[in-house]
């Protein structure tokens, strides 16, 4: 099979994959948004998604981000970054991408501010959530306590040339992910009460997209299922 001929067939899957759990859960698949995850992958690959109707394309590393996006501009894609994001990348970030999936302190909220006022563009902002009760802040995973959601809410929203889209989440590792895709939905539910446009909640990967599907997730972040393995990144 060609690259393109698998492409497909893996987002055929996904869709009906979607399409499935919208049922189950009573929702309209149009509700939530597919989200190419693409790290580790080509440009090509993008580009052949792109062809196939992917919209929404996520990248995790601010290096290869930059190249990859540099690569695909003529292309008409929403770009999201939803690595662990350093305060010294914020202005290379800003520059290319249109949401930011990864927004865990008030630190990153000043540098992704003053990056978007000098660049002249507005950035779409999720904060990350930490769901992992057992171990909070380690793994390095990122993500605030669940508490710090709505000081973090409050800063995004004063900001500058930044717009406060929701939350965002990865469920803990080993752990079934329909408790913490609950709580996730709880804590955009309170959220809500505050920033009633804050409706985006970014949940679900390859493995677990149907239950944050069953949790309200309005976007899936979605690589392996649709790309294939990766290669082991060696740092
Ligand atoms: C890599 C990545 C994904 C996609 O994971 P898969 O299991 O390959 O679907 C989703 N979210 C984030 C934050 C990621 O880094």
């Amino acid at each position: 099979m060609s690259r393109i001929q698998d492409l497909a067939a893996n987002l055929a899957a996904v869709r009906e994959r979607i399409s499935k759990a919208c049922d189950a859960a009573g929702r309209s698949p149009g509700e939530v948004t597919l989200v190419a995850v693409t790290k580790t992958f080509p440009a090509s690959d993008v580009r052949l998604l792109a062809e196939l109707g992917i919209t929404d394309v996520a990248e995790n590393r601010d290096q290869e981000a930059a190249a990859k996006t540099t690569e695909c501009r003529d292309l008409d894609l929403t770009w999201h970054f939803v690595g662990q994001l350093q305060t010294n990348k914020a202005r290379s970030v800003v520059s290319y991408a249109d949401v930011v999936h990864s927004v865990d302190r008030a630190r990153l909220v000043k540098a992704l501010s003053r990056a978007a006022v000098d660049a002249e563009r507005s950035v779409r902002c999720l904060i990350q959530v930490s769901l992992d009760e057992a171990a909070p802040d380690e793994e390095g995973r990122g993500g605030v306590h669940p508490d710090g959601v709505l000081a973090l809410a409050d800063a995004l929203d004063a900001a500058d040339a930044l717009a406060l889209g929701g939350v965002m989440a990865v469920a803990p590792l080993g752990a079934d992910p329909a408790p913490a895709f609950a709580r996730l939905a709880e804590i955009s539910h309170s959220l809500r009460a505050a920033y009633p446009a804050a409706k985006t909640v970014s949940a679900g990967m390859s493995g677990d997209m149907e239950q944050a599907i069953v949790s309200g997730a309005t976007h899936v972040r979605v690589g392996t299922a649709l790309l294939g393995g990766r290669r082991a990144i060696v740092r």
